[in-house]
């Protein structure tokens, strides 16, 4: 049966049967934690199939190595596979409830969303602005919050992000439960050592070592680890943007120091580093994307991809030309462009490509709990 983007029942069966196809082969043991969490298990069931799709980094190379791989009759494409059913679970676990099925992984929604927090924005900030407020040239302390008065801002920001991790931390609670019963008595400190470890490094998407395969040609296509550093670079570079903005915060309810910061200020380098990492981790990945071998991709999982890098990458220009145009007349459209871009960004982590983050690392958890336990309870030698 080949691999394809179909309905729900089919991709499960599709995605057990190359997983029961690789548990007798074991070719690829030492590429990444999925084989070996599926080593143990004869069966793959339904909670074992969530658990072993969100563990995988869809690095790839185990496609590459198979001797099942089409045209083998076997047609074993375990990447695209587990992708399928991944793009599925996230659905499935969406918090609330009722917008499980009426949501569709593609990029549409989300680039709709953020174009929508965009001119929405701009309209209330046209009819309640005053036009020399909002097109003149501020400076000094709290020139941003002459267009915007920092209550709204902070209070649409704030709003909106909680509202966001209030339905990461609900859908993803709903998917620790579907993988199953958790292994019980482990030491807890070993296992959280394991999980930020691999979390830190993605050591997952290493290929084994050598290596994503991006280049197309097939097979014998080009190893590298640079879809591993782009995402090192996308995942530091929002984390910086992120403590540029509590230190931000800080400033202004501690000490009274109100944006905008001069460009040698914390805020100001830290804020510039992150943006830095994020325009190239996004350019990088959705570069990286064209170049990759299609074959083990689903096509339907792309969409959802591209969206939410350019949202990160939009998030990151708008922020960089803020930061250069403040002191003229376009700042106060420019922040309202910049403010827009980042509302419809966290508005729409929990219903798009981002839930892969919080759904892996909860996978690595599991993996690593079971690993422990694993060695609890074996024997001396
Ligand atoms: S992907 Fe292919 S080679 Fe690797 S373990 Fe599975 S069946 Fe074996
Ligand atoms: S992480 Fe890579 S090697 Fe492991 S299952 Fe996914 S694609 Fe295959």
């Amino acid at each position: 049966m080949p691999c394809t983007d179909d309905s729900p029942d089919r991709i499960a069966a599709e995605a057990r049967r190359a997983l029961e196809i690789c548990n007798a082969c074991q070719y690829c043991n030492g590429y990444c934690a999925v084989f070996r969490a599926l080593k143990p298990r004869r069966q793959v069931g339904t909670a074992d199939l969530l658990f072993l799709a969100n563990l995988c980094h869809n690095c790839r190379s185990c496609y590459h190595a198979c001797q099942y791989a089409p045209p083998h009759a076997f047609a074993v494409n375990l990447p695209k596979s587990l992708s399928l059913v991944r793009q599925n679970s996230y659905r499935d676990h969406t918090w609330p409830p009722f917008l499980r099925g009426r949501l569709r992984y593609t990029g549409k929604p989300v680039i709709l969303a953020a174009l929508f927090a965009v001119v929405a924005l701009a309209l209330a900030a046209a009819s309640t602005v005053p036009p020399e407020a909002l097109l003149g040239r501020h400076s000094g302390p709290g020139a941003f919050y002459r267009v915007v008065p920092w209550e709204i801002m902070a209070g649409l920001a704030g709003g909106v992000l909680l509202w966001s991790l209030l339905a990461i931390g609900f859908s993803v609670a709903d998917f620790w439960r579907s993988m199953g019963p958790a292994p019980s008595g482990v030491p807890l400190l070993p296992v959280l050592r394991e999980t930020l470890r691999d979390v830190v490094t993605l050591r997952n998407l290493g290929g084994g070592g050598a290596g994503c395969f991006l280049r197309d040609g097939g097979r014998d296509g080009g190893l590298s680890q640079a879809r591993r550093r782009c995402h090192h670079a996308l995942f530091y570079g929002v984390a910086l943007c992120f403590a540029a903005t509590g230190v931000a915060t800080l400033y202004d309810h501690l000490l009274g120091w109100q944006a905008p910061y001069p460009l040698v200020s914390l805020p100001v380098l830290l804020g510039s580093l992150g943006g830095a990492g994020m325009l190239a981790g996004t350019a990088g990945l959705a570069l990286l994307k064209r170049r990759a071998d299609p074959a083990p991709v689903a096509e339907s999982v792309t969409g959802a991809d591209y969206a939410l890098l350019l949202l990160l990458f939009l998030t990151a220009v708008s922020g960089f030309a803020l930061l250069a145009l403040r002191g003229t007349a376009a700042m106060g459209p420019m922040l309202l462009i910049h403010l827009g871009i980042v509302l419809g960004l966290f508005a729409t982590l929990p219903y798009g490509k981002f839930l892969h983050a919080p759904f892996r690392v909860a996978a690595l958890l599991r993996a690593a709990m079971e690993r422990q336990a694993e060695a609890r309870n074996r024997p001396p030698a």
